[in-house]
């Protein structure tokens, strides 16, 4: 039988989850089906442990609005799914225990070294909201030498929530009206304010020419954050390279298998510009 995969969420008929998998599956010559399944609140849990455990799915990937969940049920978490209190990845390892990852912040981290050219070590980032995505970045950012990062949020308890997490003082939370100048070298818009098409409140002295900013929303326009950096005369970037880059993450932890994902993202972004 061929391995089952799912994408787990609410509301997930638009994902691109499905298409991306199929296509690493395809090029890596692995056996496996991808499909989405809807689940509410209540049944989650309860849900995908029954279908790991009895192998009707070997894995699932977990999207909005149940990723702290997913962090909750699983016997096993990562270093980076822990600290982010958040995942998008389950399994059952060797054991029958259910593991679980974050794999959003490698994959961010992933599209801006490997398909964007960004070298991050040393920079000032200023990361907007203090979702669960946001959550997930932090400790790789930190990682790959960040010099400091800037968590800013409507709700400020919440980024001093995160912020909180790490020690030293290369992580702080602020609100909008805190951020002053010089301007930052890298802004995320980690905020899903884009969905309904809205800029975060971020002010002008946070953005020069110099600076890069990376909305991870995507789609078939613009996002207003990107439209934004471009009015400032800074590189805008969206999200679709870390939609592919956490799923290769996924793959690789299920098939032990790093799949290429130049193709699937240059074919979604064609897609997207002929939209
Ligand atoms: P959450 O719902 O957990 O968090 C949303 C965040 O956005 C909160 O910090 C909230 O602030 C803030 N926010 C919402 N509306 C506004 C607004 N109008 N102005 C300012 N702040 C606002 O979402 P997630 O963290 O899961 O996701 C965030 C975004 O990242 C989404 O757009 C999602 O699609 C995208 N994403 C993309 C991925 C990719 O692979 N490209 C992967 C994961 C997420 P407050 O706390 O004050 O309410």
């Amino acid at each position: 039988m061929t391995d089952q995969y799912r994408v787990t969420g609410n509301p997930i008929k638009h994902s691109l989850s499905p298409r991306i998998h199929t296509q690493f599956a395809r090029e890596a010559s692995q056996p496996i089906e991808y499909t989405t399944q809807q689940c509410d609140d209540a049944e989650f849990s309860s849900k995908i442990k029954q279908q790991l455990i009895s192998g009707e799915i070997l894995g699932t990937n977990v999207t909005l609005p149940f990723k702290e969940q997913a962090c909750a049920l699983a016997d096993i978490r990562t270093a980076r799914a822990d600290t982010a209190g958040a995942a998008n990845t389950l399994w059952l390892n060797e054991k029958g225990q259910i593991c679980a990852d974050n794999t959003d912040g490698v994959g961010l981290l992933n599209d801006l070294k490997n398909n964007l050219g960004l070298n991050l070590a040393g920079k000032r980032v200023l990361i907007l909201g203090a979702g669960g995505a946001v959550r997930g970045v932090i400790q790789p950012m930190l990682e790959a030498g960040v010099a400091r990062i800037d968590i800013a949020n409507r709700t400020v308890s919440r980024a001093q929530a995160i912020a909180d997490i790490f020690v030293g003082d290369a992580v702080s939370a602020c609100g909008y009206d805190q951020i002053t100048g010089p301007a930052y070298d890298l802004i995320v818009n980690g905020t899903s304010a884009s969905l309904s098409g809205d800029l975060p409140p971020v002010p002008d002295n946070a953005i020069d020419a110099h600076t890069c900013g990376y909305d991870m929303m995507y789609g078939a326009t613009l996002t207003p954050f990107c439209a934004w950096c471009e009015s400032k005369g800074a590189r805008a970037i969206d999200g679709l390279g870390m939609l592919v880059e956490q799923a290769a993450e996924s793959f690789l932890i299920w098939r032990g298998v790093k799949p290429s994902t130049a193709n699937i993202l240059s074919q979604l972004r064609d897609e997207l510009q002929q939209k």
